[in-house]
């Protein structure tokens, strides 16, 4: 269930996540499935949940896509012939599905990453990508706004970087309170975003928010 405020992130935690000692054999995930049917109340021998456990495992593959990404290595390649160019640069409404980690329900939504260059630029699919590597692990949107700033900061190290994202959490519209229609807004600044309002103004009518009150305290 989504969070009323952002925690600290630090930044060790932007790179490849810690390797489990031993991943579970397909075999185990198979019956980890079939188990969980179980749970549900279903059968995993009748005919319509046989092939059940193959997709779901094949699911999560995709799913869980980003712990095999590092993050910082695929930003690495940047571009310095910009002609001088020093404004902002921003992507906005890059779609992404992914899960929270406390229900493994998606959080689908939208990310708005923009920073200002300090000589180098990136590709644009780059952010893409390092949206999707973020979104394809277990997430809190909190910690997954804050993942996708702080190795754009690292790596570019731009003069500021502004990340926003507006999501749904199935968690919250598929159980517990049931709020459809909810949309959590979370956003990290750094740099001249942070420090300058004027440049913060700028970046937040750019990506097509207004900085309300729920941008400002996050
Ligand atoms: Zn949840």
């Amino acid at each position: 269930m989504p969070r009323a405020f952002a925690p600290s992130v630090s930044r060790s935690e932007n790179s490849l996540q810690p390797v489990p000692a031993r991943r579970p054999t397909r075999e185990e995930a198979l019956e980890a499935v079939r188990t969980l049917l179980r749970w549900a109340g279903d059968d995993p021998r009748r005919e319509g949940l046989l092939g059940t456990p193959d997709r779901v495992v094949r699911s999560y593959e995709e799913f869980f896509s980003g712990y095999g990404v590092d993050p910082v290595a695929l930003l690495q390649r940047t571009f310095e012939e910009t002609d001088g160019y020093d404004e902002i640069v921003a992507l906005r409404d890059i779609r992404f599905e992914s899960h929270c980690e406390h229900h493994i329900a998606p959080i689908i939504g939208k990310v708005h990453v923009a920073y200002l260059p300090n000589k180098r630029v990136v590709g644009i699919s780059k952010l893409a990508r390092l949206v999707e590597v973020y979104a394809k692990r277990l997430q809190i949107q909190e910690k997954m706004t804050a993942q996708i700033a702080n190795t754009l900061d690292e790596v570019l190290q731009p003069k500021g970087v502004a990340v926003v994202i507006e999501a749904a959490h199935q968690c919250m519209t598929t159980r517990g309170v049931h709020k459809p229609g909810v949309t959590m807004v979370t956003s990290r600044m750094l740099g001249a975003f942070r420090d300058d309002p004027l440049s913060r103004r700028e970046v937040l009518s750019m990506i097509g928010t207004q900085g309300g009150a729920k941008l400002d305290n996050v």
